[in-house]
């Protein structure tokens, strides 16, 4: 018998029901070891981690959500939150806890006139974009389709529109929120501010959002994307090209880069491009990127702005491989840190491994630093080494290529990461610090919305009013 079996939790009228009677009233599946569907249903993302909850609720609607809040609360039970599950860290899952997965609460309303998209948690990016797009419209998301709406946005957000429209949570008009004591607030700019402040990059820390109402732009359905490829010999020029170039760049614009090795075998760099504007005059702005050196393919063209919000899924998207990501935060790239990089890519560990460079810019650097949670606001690089291998055994090999490589880069940089992309293995001390100056500003939030720390497996915001629960 779990820990959980005997013990009581308290229903909507103050009487006492066992996990057997949460089953009977839950709406959604339960599912706990031995059940069907329970070992697929406990998978994330990042197959290297493998844990064994308790149970998974799977949430139909927010009265599921409540009631799962309520068990944890009540039996002093870890909670972990799962919405797309693509956090490389885990912590949408855990060993002995509940797990309250959102994924089958999916709905997405679009209002075309208002331009206003009402999404529930258990979305992915790709559901969104495909119901956005039907309207010719779209908001920030990110860059893989099949990672969640919910996790991403919480912490930010960055991806193709960033430029032009900011972070996913700069567009947030509002959202419902289970809170850790089981109510259900609306947070806006003018409903429990506060909260609705530190949903905006603050993580899942303060409570469970059911639904995000999200503010849209016109966009596409043609936009301008793809890569140009040079070999992996070559890419010190190219990043240095390239950390000049992204500086020239109109918001409209955005300039990724990934070290990595191409479908047939060959380790290459890649710039990844983008317009958000008319078709001639992202051509134009593209054109120094798309002239430079001797690439090996020049993959720029119109394309739906789908198919550019999936470009990269290929390398990144299947669920259950094993995975090891160290990430962080750099104001340039210093030839230092092109040097690390490189190295690091000529001794890639796996074929499927990659360095995935982010450019933050534009309107999501305008934002002023204290409006909202979002820790960093300055135009920077998010570095990402994500090492990918297909066998358990393996692990050690290729955790060892990303702390070596990551073990040169890291002084390189500000030492602080995106949260959205902070590793299991990070400090507390780093969470705290990439949260910069709003850090003060989240504990009195999480002081007044879950003092007991119900919501601790996400880059935790420590409550200082009661003792954290063990
Ligand atoms: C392949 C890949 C590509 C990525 N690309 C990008 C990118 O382009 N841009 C970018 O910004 N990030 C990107 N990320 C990082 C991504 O933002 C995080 O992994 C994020 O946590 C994913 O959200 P999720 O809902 O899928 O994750 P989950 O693992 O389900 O959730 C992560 C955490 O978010 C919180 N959470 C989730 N749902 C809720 C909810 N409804 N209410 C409260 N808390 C909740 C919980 O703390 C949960 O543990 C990428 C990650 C991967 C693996």
């Amino acid at each position: 018998m779990s820990s959980l079996e005997g013990k009581g939790v308290s229903d909507l009228s103050g009487g006492a029901v066992g996990v057997a009677s949460f089953r009977e009233r839950f709406r959604g599946s339960v599912l706990c070891s031995g059940d069907a569907g329970y070992e697929e249903a406990r998978r994330v993302w990042n197959g290297n981690i493998d844990r064994r909850p308790f149970m998974i609720a799977r949430c139909s609607g927010v009265a599921d959500v409540i009631q799962a809040v309520a068990l944890g609360r009540t039996n002093g039970q870890l909670v972990s939150v799962r919405g797309g599950a693509h956090n490389a860290a885990g912590h949408a899952t855990c060993d002995g806890g509940i797990v309250i997965d959102l994924g089958p609460m999916q709905a997405i309303r679009v209002d075309p006139a208002a331009r206003i998209a009402s999404v529930q948690a258990g979305a992915t990016w790709a559901a969104f974009d495909r119901e956005a797009q039907a309207f010719g419209l779209a908001t920030t998301g990110g860059t893989v389709s099949n990672t969640g709406v919910a996790g991403l946005t919480l912490g930010g957000g960055l991806g193709w529109l960033m430029g032009v429209g900011g972070l996913s949570c700069d567009n947030l008009v509002s959202a419902d929120v289970v809170t850790a004591d089981g109510r259900f607030l609306r947070a806006s700019a003018t409903e429990h501010e506060d909260l609705f402040w530190g949903l905006r990059g603050g993580g899942g820390n303060f409570g469970i959002v059911t639904t995000f109402d999200f503010r849209l732009r016109p966009v596409g359905p043609l936009v301008l994307g793809g890569m140009v490829i040079h070999p992996l010999t070559h890419a010190k020029n190219v990043l240095r090209f390239y950390q000049e170039f992204v500086q020239t760049l109109p918001d409209e614009a955005e300039a990724y880069a990934a070290l990595m090795t191409s479908p047939d075998g060959v380790p290459v760099i890649a710039m990844l491009l983008g317009y958000n504007g008319s078709l001639e005059a992202g051509e134009r702005v593209l054109a120094p990127a798309r002239a430079f050196g001797s690439p090996l393919a020049d993959l720029v063209g119109p394309m739906p702005y789908t198919a550019r919000q999936s470009m990269i899924d290929a390398g990144f998207a299947a669920h259950g491989m094993q995975r090891y990501w160290k990430s962080g935060l750099a104001p340039a790239l210093s030839d230092e840190i092109i040097d690390a990089l490189v190295d690091g890519a000529h001794r890639f560990s796996s074929a499927m491994s990659a360095i995935a460079l982010f450019w933050i810019h534009g309107a999501a650097t305008r934002v002023a630093q204290e409006a909202t949670a979002f820790g960093t606001r300055q135009a920077q690089w998010d570095i990402n080494a994500i090492a990918q291998w297909i066998n358990p055994p393996d692990t050690d090999g290729h955790v060892r290529w990303t702390r070596e490589l990551w073990g040169a880069v890291e002084p390189l940089t500000t030492g602080n990461a995106y949260i959205n992309h902070i590793a299991g293995d990070d400090r507390p001390e780093r969470i705290r610090s990439s949260y910069g100056s709003n850090y003060d500003r989240l504990v009195a939030v999480k002081n007044a919305y879950d003092p007991q720390n119900v919501f601790r497996l996400n880059a935790n915001v420590k409550p200082t009013v009661a003792r954290s629960a063990p």
